[in-house]
């Protein structure tokens, strides 16, 4: 049987940034990727945001991944060309409720993540609210460069068209089958996405939809990058937000839906909710603004309480469940807290 180095499942940005984070470990590291080329799985199908990690309970893995992979992509983004701007991101209250639920995201965040308060007057133009809380460190990046620049840098082979249908760990080593041949590798980081439980008798997802309508503002409204709503913690969504990606795109979403089997049509009677949920704080938008735009799938490990992202080891395979947002933002601080595990 083939003895291999180490394998990386999965050519998302999670797997791109555990080959990343391998690259200095003296050892082979081959990212098998069974779509065409890397990134067409949910990092390609999301808001593009990099998150400050300010929404999720202070201890979780969410939380912690997060705020570090943050800084992580404020330097290498920069560093390596990859298409990233720091436009900050305005979280809006038009109603008491939605102000006491800021109060609360700023109490949660004190000392640890920058959130500066703004006024009605402070807020731009287009934007209605009673008050708001500004996040600075809130960013926006092109996910398929990442995901191409990290695997460009880990010196990783990147091996396309492979997929793998079984792994079993055995000691001090993984048996896989890739297309049907059987191979021996000595690590194995299964970073599969959506189909990572696929692979893993311990967890089975629940899988999400995710909608986006795209939009197209006025002349003379001046609008911030990034606008959500203040919704309390315990909603399952950052609520139906306004994102601008790097190509100029106006897009409002994600709402939430769950479903059995991941499929990507966008329902166009779904707009009458988006509209209703964005006037709220976009007063100029008329519901003929509203075009369908593209769908995300996310993995969540439960449909009706909070759910961490789970790093399941079974001896020199690692399994990464439930890497649903802030996946994207935290997936440098998962590869670099799983490489160090693997070096050690
Ligand atoms: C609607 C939506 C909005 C989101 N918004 C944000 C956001 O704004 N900010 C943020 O930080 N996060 C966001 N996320 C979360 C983020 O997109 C994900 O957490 C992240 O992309 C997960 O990356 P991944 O590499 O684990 O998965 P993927 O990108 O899905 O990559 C997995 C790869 O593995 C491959 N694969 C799977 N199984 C096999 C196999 N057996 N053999 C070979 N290859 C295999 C797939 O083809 C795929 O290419 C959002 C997610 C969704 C769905």
């Amino acid at each position: 049987m083939e003895q291999v180095g180490i394998v990386v499942i999965g050519a998302g940005c999670v797997g791109a940034a555990v080959a990343y984070a391998l690259r200095n470990s003296g050892r082979e590291v081959f990212v098998l990727e069974r779509a065409p080329r890397p990134c067409m799985g949910m990092s390609s199908r999301n808001s593009g945001v990099v998150h400050a990690g300010i929404y999720y309970p202070k201890e979780s893995l969410k939380t912690r991944l997060c705020r570090r992979g943050n800084r992580l992509l404020h330097e290498f983004a920069p560093k390596h060309g990859v298409p990233f701007e720091k436009v900050g991101k305005y979280i809006v209250a038009h109603d008491a409720a939605a102000c006491a639920t800021l109060e609360q995201l700023y109490q949660h965040n004190l000392g640890a993540v920058p959130l500066e308060w703004r006024t009605a007057e402070q807020v731009p133009n287009g934007v209605h609210c009673r008050k708001a809380l500004f996040s600075p460190t809130t960013a926006i990046i092109d996910q398929d460069s990442l995901v191409n620049k990290l695997l460009e840098e880990s010196g990783a082979e990147l091996l396309l068209h492979q997929e793998v249908t079984s792994v079993t760990a055995e000691e001090n080593g993984v048996i896989l089958t890739i297309n049907g041949e059987t191979c021996r590798a000595s690590w194995v980081f299964n970073c599969g996405g959506l189909d990572s439980d696929q692979l893993c008798n311990h967890t089975t997802h629940f899988y999400a939809r995710g909608v986006y309508f795209q939009i197209k503002p006025p002349p003379g409204i001046q609008l911030p990058h990034l606008v959500y709503p203040a919704v309390p913690k315990e909603r399952e969504t950052l609520g139906i937000h306004l994102t601008c990606n790097l190509a100029g795109e106006w897009y409002l979403g994600p709402d939430i839906e769950w479903i059995d089997t991941p499929s990507y049509g966008v329902d166009p009677n779904r707009a009458d909710a988006f509209y209703r949920a964005a006037v709220t704080y976009l007063p100029w938008l008329e519901r003929n603004m509203l075009q369908p735009g593209y769908a995300g799938v996310r993995a969540k490990r439960s449909r009706h309480h909070f759910s961490d992202f789970l790093f399941h080891r079974e001896g020199r395979l690692v399994h990464c469940l439930g890497i649903e947002s802030p996946g994207l933002t935290a997936a440098m601080a998962i590869g670099e807290m799983l490489a160090a595990d693997c070096i050690a």
